[in-house]
């Protein structure tokens, strides 16, 4: 099988009689989507072509690493939108998932992880789950995904898609991220998806020494991305400045779903 590609494999006895599709990713590691148990999802030629098109728009704006473009290539990302949204699945936007929160636009995503700069079995913490998408890609580039959520209605939905889809393995916590795992720190790296106007200390202590934390930060709408990592003495420096970024804003507690 090819690096990065989609297969469509039909009656494998060890499935039954349903076809599943097999994402490679960058890394060779297999993911399996079985069509029976997300029977409302395909993932067709036409939408890999459209996957095309949007790798070459993020490659212009400026990504270079392939991993991260192979893994956007392979991911369907419609599976992760709203069906009334799906047309504009590969358009390089952000889009609403419920609850007032946004998918990140696909660019965003590989920006921040390019500049995550993730290694294979990196144990990487993602604070605002959101749709999921952020934290597939970064189980495709083989990284070992934590990833929390305040919003109990998107972290239920969330879970449910991701077992569906074959990432059983991402770790995900319905909490306030600003407290992130502390059971499970330190961590490789830090991934914050949402705009935060303060920085938080208590994140920074659960990066490992060396560790970079990726984070869109300032005072307003727009917020610069920036990178820390961590100093011998605990102490945080800023390794690498990015441009500006509009997200949702980081916020403090958990919304109890309503239902
Ligand atoms: N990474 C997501 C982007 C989601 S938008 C994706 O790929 O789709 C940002 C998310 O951060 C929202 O879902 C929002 O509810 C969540 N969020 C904001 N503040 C948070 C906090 N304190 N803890 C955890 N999640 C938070």
């Amino acid at each position: 099988m090819k690096y990065g590609e989609l297969f469509l494999l039909k009656n494998r006895s060890n499935i039954g009689k349903n076809n599943e599709i097999v994402i490679l990713s960058p890394i060779g590691l297999r993911h399996v989507l079985l069509f029976d148990s997300i029977s409302d999802l395909k993932d067709t030629y036409l939408h890999k072509g459209l996957r095309e098109k949007l790798v070459k728009t993020i490659q212009s704006k400026g990504i270079k690493s392939e991993k991260i473009l192979h893994a956007i290539h392979s991911l369907p990302r419609h599976f992760f939108l709203d069906n009334a949204f799906e047309e504009h699945a590969y358009e390089d936007k952000a889009f609403p998932i419920g609850n007032k929160q946004t998918i990140s636009q696909p660019f965003t995503v590989a920006y921040q992880t390019q500049m995550l700069q993730v290694k294979k079995r990196d144990r990487i913490l993602e604070i605002g789950t959101g749709s999921g998408y952020q934290a597939a890609i970064l189980a495709m580039l083989g990284a070992r995904v934590f990833t929390i959520e305040r919003q109990e209605d998107l972290y239920r939905k969330t879970r449910n898609l991701l077992d569906k889809m074959g990432f059983e393995r991402i770790r995900m916590y319905y909490k306030d991220g600003y407290k992130g795992v502390p059971e499970f720190a330190p961590f490789d790296g830090i991934i914050i998806t949402a705009g935060a106007d303060q920085f938080p200390d208590e994140l920074f202590k659960q990066l490992k020494v060396g560790g970079r934390m990726v984070i869109p930060i300032g005072v307003g709408e727009s917020k610069r991305m920036l990178c820390f990592s961590k100093d011998e003495e605990g102490k945080s420096e800023i390794v690498q400045e990015g441009g500006r970024f509009r997200f949702v804003p980081f916020l403090k507690g958990v919304n109890r779903s309503q239902t």
